[in-house]
């Protein structure tokens, strides 16, 4: 069976000197005679394999002094309680209501204090990032950088005049350059740009730990987890190493800058294609379209399914849109060869010209 090219949104596709590279050490990793998946999180070599994540992701998000990089489990869903958990305090919080996610995260942080939604493009079906008036005295700011269902992401990160700025980088992290002195805390799932499901990102500014709710569980706590080094508990190894081998290999590509120039190559391939075709229309507002999750229809969900189901006869598989919104999402993350959104667009070219 030959390998497809997978735009699904998450778990997603990973990049194939990863997957070889895994497969290689799968028995024996190294010279220690056993898997990766075998080993003591507190041994010699698996520290090994944790600190160097842990060093490349620094060099590739160029991490400030004063930031603890951690790796956490829950998923980017158990980050929207920890955030507000360690950093509410008693106090209020301004959310952007910018998609589904960034939703769940409001919901979540409502059960902790007070939510302000600075902003909403939820009764526009999200279709673009909404305006925002932010509150002064605001424990933070939340946003979500790249709106993985619909397709937008923020062109500008918001100046929150010293308020900490949060961000779900779940499905953008690593795929453009961001200023991490911008922000006070970004977690991403890992299961979009990283590794498969299971491990979260967390980078935490060391002035917001030790400010958490006594309620919070130890392993939510950014001050308790960052002080045990990730591994108040047993850590998600096997993901972790696997995080590892993509930072090996977005470095050996030249770095996050170098990937984003491929991304914004990636993105205009498809978004040309849609937007000089007569068949499909992207859904997203064009001022904000993501160059992650690239949302298209055709304006007939019976022309959609033929389209989704005669891709993946080809080898474009996962092409179905978000169960929410419908129509078609290609997912093209960093692990997603240009060659694969050649090879979609030709193929939209093709079915347009079977289906006018
Ligand atoms: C997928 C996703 C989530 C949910 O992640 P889980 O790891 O399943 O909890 C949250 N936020 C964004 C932006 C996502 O894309």
């Amino acid at each position: 069976m030959d390998r497809v090219y997978n735009f699904a949104p998450g778990p997603s596709t990973l990049p194939l000197p990863v997957l070889e590279k895994v497969q290689r050490d799968l028995l024996c990793y190294g010279s220690t005679g056993m898997s990766v998946m075998e080993m003591s999180h507190r041994s010699k070599m698996y520290l090994e394999i944790f600190d160097r994540a842990v060093a490349d992701l620094k060099a590739l998000m160029a991490v400030p002094e004063g930031y603890k990089i951690m790796f956490v489990q829950g998923g980017a869903t158990a980050m929207f309680s920890a955030v507000a958990m360690n950093l509410m305090n008693g106090g209020k919080a301004d959310y952007i209501d910018s998609g589904n996610f960034a939703h769940n995260a409001l919901v979540e942080a409502q059960k902790y204090g007070e939510v302000v939604v600075a902003g909403s493009s939820r009764e526009d079906g999200y279709g673009y990032i909404p305006d925002y008036t932010l509150s002064p005295d605001a424990q933070y700011l939340h946003i979500t950088t790249n709106n993985t269902i619909y397709g937008t992401r923020y062109t500008s990160i918001p100046n929150t005049n010293g308020v900490p700025l949060v961000a779900d980088m779940s499905s953008n992290i690593l795929s453009e350059v961001y200023d991490v002195s911008r922000f006070g805390v970004i977690y991403a799932g890992a299961q979009k740009n990283v590794a498969p499901a299971g491990v979260v990102i967390l980078i935490v500014r060391e002035d917001l730990m030790g400010h958490e709710l006594p309620i919070t569980p130890k392993v939510m706590s950014f001050k308790k987890m960052a002080d045990a080094d990730s591994m108040l508990n047993t850590p998600n190894c096997f993901g972790i190493y696997v995080a590892g081998l993509t930072f090996q290999w977005l470095l050996e590509q030249g770095g996050v800058a170098a990937i984003e120039k491929l991304n914004i190559e990636k993105a205009k391939l498809l978004y040309d294609c849609i937007d000089e075709s007569e068949l499909f229309k992207g859904t997203a507002c064009e001022r904000d379209r993501s160059r992650m999750n690239v949302t298209f229809v055709t304006g007939d969900p019976q022309k959609d399914a033929q389209f989704v189901k005669e891709a993946a006869a080809r080898g474009l598989c996962n092409l179905k849109g978000h169960r929410i919104v419908g129509g078609m999402r290609a997912s093209i993350y960093n692990a997603m060869p240009i060659e694969g959104v050649r090879a979609l667009v030709s193929f939209m070219k093709e079915f347009e010209a079977k289906n006018k």
